[in-house]
């Protein structure tokens, strides 16, 4: 895609923030409502197939580009990013490693946004520990059985699909040779809960699912052979960390704007707080670290379009990018004061969102863990 067409791409999306979103996402986030009206016009927009193949009706747009759609989206209101990156994370296992048969029947229904979902793999007793999880799927025929439950599953009320991952092989060692990954449409046994109450994150929908003898189709067996779930997920999860670092950004973006202009207008002993050493010095670590996270998430993305192995590039950026958002989500409350604690303005909205990021896609713990894994497998002495 040349430069031109980005640019254009995402002046579309921001004259939509601006236009549709900003006005309204502050209502809608404080009565934890989904926005049903900005989701058509995402569907317009074309985002449920941002990063899908045009050969099956996406736009096909690099992660450089996507990850700046993200920011831009997380900017305004992060809740929204994640209707369309948890769909684009099961997109991208389907286009991934799905038969040819899978990619011609979902893949057009995906991106247009008809047939829109999100990743099930957390469950009760297993998020970290993939290789914990204890839903089994047993072969009946031309069918599979589901029993188990998943946990946090984002986009599973008002999405229809999920890509679930399961134990086809409960005795399997090791248990990751006994997972599959099937695409999940909602039908008889497929119970979804009410909507969790959540600290942030809120208006998109996530919830728990149960699943009582449900019956899943041969032909959902995502690649067409078990035993494959793990990598399916796995190999899922660089973009999905690299659209969570681009999440970060946004929200780090926003904190630093908030507090730059407010710092501006709120006088105290007799000048703008901004001409205080120490707001300044709040002011500076801030840019400073908003600026490292763009790189860093630059950096990940770029690593992802060429094809490169870059769990270390994506795990930097998404730990990073994600404490910085959670660093100027914090410092923004403290330079704003009392209204900063308001639920007037949306400082304190930043402040709740940025949590869920160091959590979610492996968490902040697990991502220093990879990047060190991978800097002794790089360098060896
Ligand atoms: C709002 C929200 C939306 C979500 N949406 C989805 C979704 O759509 N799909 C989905 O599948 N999941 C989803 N999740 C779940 C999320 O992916 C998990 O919460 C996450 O993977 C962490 O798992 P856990 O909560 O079970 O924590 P645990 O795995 O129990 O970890 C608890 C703590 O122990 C640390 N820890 C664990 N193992 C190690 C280790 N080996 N070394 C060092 N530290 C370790 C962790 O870093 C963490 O600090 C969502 C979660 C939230 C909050």
């Amino acid at each position: 895609m040349s430069n031109e067409e980005e640019t254009l791409i995402l002046d579309s999306v921001n004259r939509w923030l601006q236009r549709d979103v900003a006005p309204y996402a502050h209502d809608l986030e404080q009565a934890d409502e989904y926005p049903h009206a900005m989701v058509e016009q995402m569907k317009e927009l074309g985002l449920f197939g941002a990063t899908i193949d045009p050969q099956y009706g996406g736009l096909g747009l690099s992660a450089s580009t996507y990850s700046k759609i993200v920011a831009a989206v997380a900017e305004v209101w992060m809740s929204l990013s994640g209707i369309f990156n948890s769909h684009l994370i099961m997109a991208r296992c389907v286009q991934s490693f799905g038969t040819e048969e899978q990619k011609q029947k979902y893949l057009p229904r995906f991106a247009t946004g008809e047939l829109r979902g999100g990743i099930g793999l957390t469950e009760p007793d297993a998020g970290t520990d993939l290789q914990g999880i204890r839903c089994t799927a047993k072969k009946d025929g031309d069918y599979y059985v589901v029993n188990g439950s998943k946990a946090w599953i984002t986009n599973s009320i008002e999405g229809s699909v999920i890509g679930l991952l399961v134990k086809t092989d409960p005795n399997a060692t090791p248990p990751r040779k006994g997972m599959s990954m099937f695409i999940a449409e909602n039908g008889e046994g497929f119970n979804v809960s009410k909507k969790l109450k959540k600290l942030g994150y809120k208006g998109i929908d996530t919830a728990d699912i149960s699943f009582d003898n449900y019956r899943v189709h041969k032909d959902c067996l995502i690649g067409g052979v078990e035993g494959r779930g793990f990598y399916n997920a796995v190999g899922g999860l660089e973009l999905g960390r690299i659209n969570v670092a681009a999440r970060g950004v946004g929200v780090a973006t926003a904190a630093l704007k908030q507090a730059t202009a407010y710092a501006q207008q709120r006088k105290t002993f007799g000048k703008p707080i901004c001409e205080h050493q120490a707001i300044q010095l709040k002011l500076g670590e801030m840019a400073t670290r908003t600026e490292a996270a763009r790189l860093l998430l630059e950096q990940a993305a770029k690593a992802f379009d060429s094809g490169e192995r870059c769990d270390m590039e994506a795990g930097m950026a998404k730990y990073f990018a994600t404490e910085a958002a959670a660093k100027n989500a914090d410092e923004n409350l403290r330079i704003h004061g009392a209204f900063g604690y308001s639920c007037e303005a949306d400082v304190e909205r930043l402040y709740r969102d940025a949590p869920l990021m160091i959590i979610g896609e492996g968490t902040n713990e697990m991502q220093r863990i990879i990047i060190s894994r991978q800097l002794i497998e790089r360098n060896p002495i």
